[in-house]
């Protein structure tokens, strides 16, 4: 992607269909969905359960190909591009956080916001320099040696945050990354995606069923009849 191409969408999903056949019924999830992510924008995703959010993410997120339509990332199609294309382009330019951590328990803090920067080939001594500075950042200086056992919810997702963003990506999809939190706890990870997004102007969806921390983000969207609608 061109450096400092903010006249183009980080991610555009245009004319996106998504359907999933379930024994005899086929189901439309996504019919005509059209979403711009840009640059230093947040953006949630307020719909409700099994309405396609999810599948929405992985489309944006290139972890799912859709039936019809086409995901441009900084205005390239992707359609037509290999698997390993596909994938290079989601190490370098996206990000992705689930409701649940996902970190690998063996390794330590560190060591999991490590991982994706030396599968991308990072020097080991630069990728724990930049995972130490990420961690700090996210207010886990402390924690670094911690393994996800031995942190609380809202470290471990703040710990998933740091893994997502350590390639400095150009997109940060997260699927309900405070689902599974006290509103305290999803209000502090919350207010570290949202300084995120300010400090390094990545592109931000969020899918979330809390309203209060949707009406904190610079834009909202739902979903309804498999298109995406603005709110407000
Ligand atoms: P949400 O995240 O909004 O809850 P999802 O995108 O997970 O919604 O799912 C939307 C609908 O698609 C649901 O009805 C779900 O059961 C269905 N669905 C999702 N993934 C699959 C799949 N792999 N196979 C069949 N149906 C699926
Ligand atoms: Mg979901």
């Amino acid at each position: 992607m061109a450096e400092g191409a903010e006249d183009v969408p980080v991610i555009y999903l245009h004319e996106i269909k998504r359907q999933y056949i379930q024994g005899e019924a086929t189901l439309t999830i996504l019919n005509g969905a059209k979403l711009a992510l840009w640059a230093g924008q947040s953006v949630a995703l307020v719909a409700p359960s099994g309405s396609g959010k999810s599948t929405l993410l992985h489309i944006a997120g290139l972890l799912e190909s859709p039936d019809h339509g086409e995901v441009y990332v900084g205005g390239t199609p992707t359609s037509q591009l290999t698997d390993i294309d596909r994938t290079q382009i989601r190490r370098s330019d996206i990000g992705f956080v689930y409701q649940s951590h996902r970190l690998l328990p063996e390794f330590t803090a560190l060591e999991n916001v490590m991982l994706p920067q030396m599968i991308r080939g990072l020097k080991r001594s630069e990728t724990v320099k930049r995972s130490q500075e990420i961690l700090s950042y996210l207010g886990l200086g402390d924690r670094i040696t911690h393994r996800p056992a031995e942190l609380s919810g809202g470290e471990q997702q703040r710990v998933a945050i740091a893994r997502a963003v350590a390639n400095a990506p150009r997109a940060l999809l997260a699927d309900e990354p405070t689902g599974n939190l006290d509103p305290n706890t999803a209000d502090h990870v919350f207010r570290a995606l949202l300084q995120l997004v300010k400090a390094t102007r990545v592109a931000m969806l969020i899918a979330t069923h809390n309203l209060e921390l949707a009406g904190r983000m610079d834009r909202r969207v739902s979903l309804v009849d498999g298109q995406v609608v603005e709110l407000d």
